[in-house]
């Protein structure tokens, strides 16, 4: 299935799962309220839109700010 990579969040995603080019049906309907996938993760990754379970800066800035605090360290 072809991968394009979301404008947004920069998650690679199926272009057939989304309404929009360039961004994943997530990032669509976080910023243009368009249907969202059923997202379904396996290791990772929704099997249905390729998403990465991800969102950008952006939007979790929108949410209130504190995920920007959660690093992942080693
Ligand atoms: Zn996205
Ligand atoms: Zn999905």
């Amino acid at each position: 299935m072809e991968l394009n990579i979301c404008d947004e969040c920069k998650s690679e995603y199926y272009v057939h799962s989304s309404v929009m080019s360039g961004l994943c049906p997530e990032c669509a309907h976080q910023l243009y309220g368009y249907p969202n996938c059923s997202h379904i993760f396996i290791d990772g990754r929704c099997t249905r839109c390729h998403w990465n379970g991800q969102t950008s800066t952006y939007m979790k800035r929108g949410k209130g700010g504190k995920e920007k605090e959660r690093v992942i360290e080693n």
